[in-house]
């Protein structure tokens, strides 16, 4: 299905730009710059404008011993242009040498990186992210696919964000010294640590990824696995697809040395047969392992559970890596393979963390932030999901005790709107600005609407939304389309998710005035 997906995108692609071609005016076309920026009101640093990508094949030469990337390692970007583009930009750190840049096969006039704009913290230990811009030896027609191949080489180096987390190519360490490879976790910027791109949630594509690394080594990818072919020289190449458009932040590069299983599963809400994989660190004692290797097998458990609430699982492949690297501190939804770092102890997988990652799956990854303030779309649906299987497993807690207990909370938690962030990155994993407050405005939905058209909500922003993008005024649409709300009632439903997601205080309305 991938491959036929991929000829039909590129066909109408050709097809697109031969009618460009046919009706654009030859002459006076200005060919301009594309934007540096997506002009996000968190990270402006990032995303470019004039072209959208359609799809990444990334290559890795990868050493685990050295943790570089060697000759070999390159990224083709496929892209429409949306604009007569003179010149564009991606998104990629300086650590890695560029070795070179072509578009559509001709090297390009020049290729540059500098440090993108505005400064992004006065913090010398905050990573400033840098971009490298393209002038393609001839101009390139508005609506036009063209390639974008960049090789390169180097030892990616984490990024570090104004709030102080490490994301990106991290090296797997267990404890300092002992290494055993990668752990890629990109939110929200770190993809650049490690292939060029358009790296703004905005702009989502499928995915290849085909990395060579020693043949005892495992390499991890999105989607489903492709192919394994033995060198013959000691490594390996193992190429990775992931078909679902996906944001730059959800890629992952994993690699390491992990006991993998791989199945099946049923979703009987969607009745599709989705594939399984779970990879858990080699280097843990049996008995963490095992305890990790039953928590994995909780994903079909979990995945019903959340299919039953939000509609059928987005995606054709599920699974999990519990690797071990204590110092990251976080665990994330990579598409399609929630990433856990582990403890000290060893690998761990958490069962209520496990469903809030699977969660994501629809509500973040499917359905994606359109900028980094509608991050509390992600958080907000995963939180709640998280406290109802909580409920469901026998926690005290009900939902809507949940939601009185965030209704209450002391009044300078509520200063820090969730859909603004004061436009501050450091606020962007603010756990009461951006999963508690939001959390307790869709369970305070829930009640409004009940439990039917709650869920007739979530398949509705699956209808519209799965593989695209959303932002809050999408959000509030389908909410009062959901509602079956009419006049006043619907009028204080807007005001309830506006006070809800706006205001820098206590919001006035609960479900209570409903
Ligand atoms: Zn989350």
């Amino acid at each position: 299905m991938g491959p036929d997906r991929l000829a039909a995108t590129s066909g109408l692609v050709a097809a697109l730009a031969a009618l460009a071609l046919a009706i654009a005016p030859a002459a006076g076309a200005a060919f301009e710059p594309g934007a540096e920026s997506a002009h996000d009101p968190i990270y402006p640093q990032v995303g470019n404008g004039g072209y959208d990508v359609l799809h990444y094949a990334i290559e890795l030469d990868y050493d685990p011993a050295s943790n570089r990337l060697g000759a070999g390692t390159r990224t083709t970007i496929t892209a429409r242009a949306t604009q007569d583009l003179s010149r564009f930009s991606l998104d990629f750190q300086r650590e890695l040498e560029l070795d070179s840049v072509t578009v559509d096969g001709v090297p390009a006039a020049r290729a540059a990186r500098r440090d993108a704009r505005p400064r992004l913290s006065r913090d010398p230990a905050v990573t400033q992210p840098a971009k490298l811009t393209v002038t393609p030896a001839a101009g390139i027609e508005r609506g036009a696919s063209f390639t974008v191949a960049v090789a390169y080489r180097g030892r990616p180096e984490p990024i570090v964000d104004p709030d102080g987390s490490s994301e990106g190519w991290l090296r797997a360490c267990s404890a300092p010294g002992d290494c055993d490879g990668s752990y890629t976790v990109n939110e929200p910027i770190g993809a650049q640590s490690w292939f060029p791109c358009n790296n703004h949630p905005s702009d989502k594509a499928s995915f290849e990824l085909a990395t060579t690394a020693p043949s005892a080594y495992t390499a991890i990818g999105a989607g489903a696995r492709v192919s394994r072919v033995d060198n013959g020289d000691g490594t390996a190449t193992t190429t990775w697809r992931e078909d679902a458009p996906m944001a730059p932040y959800l890629a992952t590069g994993t690699v390491g040395r992990f006991d993998v299983e791989t199945g099946a599963m049923t979703d009987r809400t969607g009745g599709a047969t989705i594939a399984t994989f779970t990879a858990i660190d080699s280097a843990g004692a049996p008995a963490r392992k095992e305890e990790a290797r039953r928590a994995a097998g909780r994903i079909p458990a979990l995945v019903n559970f959340l299919s039953r609430r939000l509609g059928p699982y987005p995606f054709g492949t599920v699974g999990v890596v519990a690797d071990w690297v204590p110092s990251v501190g976080y665990v994330l939804e990579n598409q399609t393979k929630p990433h856990f770092p582990g403890t000290r102890k060893g690998p761990y997988v958490g069962s209520s963390t496990l469903a809030h990652e699977l969660a994501h799956q629809w509500m973040g990854d499917s359905i994606s932030p359109a900028r980094w303030s509608a991050i509390w779309f992600n958080e907000g649906w995963a939180t709640l999901m998280e406290v109802t299987l909580d409920h469901a497993e026998g926690a005290r807690q009900t939902p809507r005790r949940y939601f009185r207990t965030v209704y209450r909370s002391a009044p300078r938690r509520w200063r820090i709107a969730p859909a603004r962030l004061d436009g501050d990155p450091r606020q962007l994993f603010n756990s009461f600005v951006v999963y508690n407050r939001p959390g307790a405005m869709l369970q305070g939905l829930r009640m409004i609407l009940g439990n039917d058209r709650f869920r007739a909500l979530a398949r509705d922003l699956a209808d519209r939304y799965a593989g695209g993008n959303i932002d809050r005024p999408g959000f509030l649409a389908a909410t009062k389309r959901a509602s079956g709300l009419r006049g006043r009632k619907l009028r204080r439903l807007g005001d309830y998710v506006r006070q809800w997601l706006l205001w820098e205080r206590r919001p006035r309305l609960t479900p209570a005035d409903f």
